[in-house]
């Protein structure tokens, strides 16, 4: 009857929220992402239906939505950290909206603040930034996306969260450091946030992409810019592993 877009969390099954474990608890088709802990999707009734997204395109997944929504199935989209920041649960809304289907938002903990909590970097602190920006460093396409002015965050934004943004971080932090951003700046690169398999790498803007490589960091990862960072050397309770 309707379909709900639900936010799993970062990773660590226990950060879903109450209400988005009840909606998966009590639902007939769930879909989900790539990076949604399978220890979630088991909280599914075990006769609702079951659909990862891969290997379906977004459009098969909206028209997925549309068509179990229609046919009145109770339907949970999960998808990784918060359905609206950067996961294509906006189009997935709008084509629910379209289509007249109902639907309901529940909100997750996104990587970019959560991920980073779990290694002790909170995202503001009232002495070092009043501002964060969330940008994704990754467009469609795999470029750097062009549409962002760089310069703009870089002067305006003391924390910068980057998602998506290994592949094209050296690219980055060159533009950022031209923009004026210090070459020591320090960065946190956080692999596989709130997992088992979390690390932390803390380095430098200019040092960021060698030492990722050097490391052999693997995705997802998000990454923190600015001082901040320096806030883990005190507050890392989690240590080695989530
Ligand atoms: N809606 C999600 C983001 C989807 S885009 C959210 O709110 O968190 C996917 C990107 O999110 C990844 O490329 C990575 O940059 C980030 N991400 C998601 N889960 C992560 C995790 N457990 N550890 C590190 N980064 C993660």
């Amino acid at each position: 009857m309707t379909v709900y877009l639900v936010g799993a969390g970062p990773g660590d099954p226990g950060l879903i929220t109450a209400r988005g474990l009840e909606r998966l608890r009590s639902c007939e088709v769930v879909v989900y992402d790539r990076l949604v802990s399978p220890a979630l999707v088991d909280e599914a009734p075990r006769e609702a239906v079951r659909i990862a997204h891969e290997p379906h395109t977004q459009e098969e997944i909206n028209d997925l939505l549309v068509r179990y929504g229609r046919a009145g199935s109770v339907v949970v989209r999960l998808k990784g950290g918060d359905p609206f920041v950067f996961g294509r649960g906006g189009e997935e809304a709008l084509a629910l909206a379209e289509a007249a289907i109902p639907f309901r938002i529940v909100p997750g903990i996104t990587a970019g603040i959560g991920g980073l909590a779990y290694a002790g970097i909170p995202v503001t602190h009232r002495d070092i930034n009043s501002a964060v920006t969330f940008v994704t460093g990754h467009s469609s396409g795999g470029a750097v996306p062009n549409g962002i002015d760089w310069e703009a965050i870089a002067r305006g934004s003391p924390v910068i969260v980057l998602y998506m943004g290994l592949r094209q971080l050296g690219a980055i932090a060159a533009r950022l450091i031209a923009a004026g951003r210090r070459a020591d700046e320090p960065v946190a690169i956080v692999s596989k946030a709130t997992t088992p398999a979390q690390r932390v790498l803390v380095t430098s803007l200019a040092k960021a992409a060698a030492a990722a490589a050097e490391a052999g960091i693997e995705g997802p990862t998000i990454i923190a810019v600015g001082e901040v960072v320096r806030l883990r050397a005190a507050l890392d309770w989690i240590g080695e592993g989530a």
